[in-house]
């Protein structure tokens, strides 16, 4: 298949990995994060870290939209249902995340909340306009590209009247979590670790472009490679990130050139911008309250907006006391650190958030068997 069969070549693979052992020197560490869960997968699945000479060093980033969702705004979205006698609406990984009390949307659906899984936000619509008698809340979730929909679908809904629907939004901002990750104070004090780069994601970067990374490169001295998601292109990020690390330079570089531009979907930036604004500050499981990394519904679609329909108070809540995901998320620690990995903590009964998703850092090591 076009675009996926060629970027899996074995014999590619190998000649990559020969020329990173080549290119990376042995007396130096090379730590680069892969800011994205996709990039986490892929690096697991198709045994990446494997082919990397150990002075080279993989990190996990925060990019996984379930595992960022703190405690706090999936016990919103369990109230909506059990509570409020909302529809909720949402998809089908965020239903197994944990939430307070030993919920999840999956456990509350089985309490009999009215908890749906949908594909997308335009199913979350029609349910709306199938039960004009419920409330129906949409659970939005995720970075930059799943955002757009959602964003099309209030603009749809208030075309079309539909009066039931609202947007429980808890979409966030790739930029804004690279800074804090890079703008953490002092390693010792905070668990910060140190990097040498990073591998911009690929779908998030045909929405926003390569030209928001800019600022990492030229204000941080960081080169930052943004790579698609098969493992030849996330070998060829690494390769490239090793030249700029070898050659002194500090460069946003673009290796997912079929599909990301500088300026990205100008298009979709527009719907963006037309429905959402930036939050003051949001929580992230891991990295704590980030300032303006976050959206929300503009007031012109504040008949939309769950949380002021419904007076919602976002309160934060403590993870699991042994779980150790906002650590993994920062990068400070991997899956196999925590005491419950792969024992108490499975993909079947996940006590954290990074066991949900399959772009999760602790299912991805548990799947795949990534040890490093
Ligand atoms: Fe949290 Fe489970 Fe990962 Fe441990 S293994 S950090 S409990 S998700």
């Amino acid at each position: 298949m076009k675009y996926i069969d060629e970027f899996r070549d074995g014999a590619i693979a190998r000649q990559l990995g020969e020329r990173i052992h080549a290119e990376a020197h042995p007396d130096r560490v090379y730590r680069f994060m892969e800011f994205c869960g996709g990039h986490t997968h892929a690096l697991s699945r198709y045994g990446v870290t494997e082919l990397l000479p150990p002075q080279v060093q993989m990190i996990h980033g925060p990019g996984c939209p379930v595992c960022v969702l703190p405690i706090g705004r999936i016990d919103l979205a369990i109230r909506l249902a059990l509570e409020r006698g909302a529809i909720v609406c949402t998809y089908g990984d965020t239903m197994r995340v944990p939430a307070s009390d030993g919920l999840s949307l999956i456990k509350a659906k089985a309490r009999g909340g009215d908890i749906r899984m949908v594909y997308s936000a335009a199913d979350a619509l029609k349910t709306a306009q199938a039960h004009p008698d419920r409330e129906v809340v949409f659970f939005a979730i995720g970075f930059e590209t799943t955002t757009p929909p959602t964003a099309l679908v209030v603009q749809q809904a208030e075309r079309l009247g539909v009066k039931n629907f609202s947007v429980l939004c808890c979409h966030v901002l790739t930029p804004a979590a690279v800074t804090h990750i890079l703008a953490a104070p002092d390693a010792e004090q905070h668990g910060k670790v140190e990097l040498d780069g990073f591998i911009g994601p690929a779908h998030v970067s045909i929405v926003i472009g390569s030209d928001p990374y800019v600022p990492f490169a030229e204000g941080w001295h960081k080169p930052v490679v943004i790579a698609g998601f098969e493992p030849l292109d996330v070998m060829q990020a690494i390769l490239m990130l090793v030249r700029q690390v070898n050659e002194g330079r500090a460069e946003v570089e673009n290796e997912f050139t079929r599909a990301v531009t500088p300026k990205g979907n100008v298009a979709a930036q527009k719907v963006m911008d037309e429905v959402f604004e930036v939050r003051d500050s949001f929580e992230w499981r891991g990295l704590g309250v980030v300032p303006h990394s976050a959206l929300k519904l503009r007031e012109r679609y504040a008949a939309f907006d769950a949380e002021r329909r419904f007076d919602l108070h976002y309160q934060p809540v403590p993870d699991h006391k042994a779980c150790e995901c906002g650590a993994i998320l920062r990068g400070v620690k991997r899956p196999t650190d925590c005491k419950l990995f792969g024992n108490v903590c499975t993909p079947d009964n996940p006590v954290g958030s990074c066991m949900v998703s399959s772009e999760g850092a602790c299912a991805a090591h548990y799947s795949y068997g990534r040890f490093r």
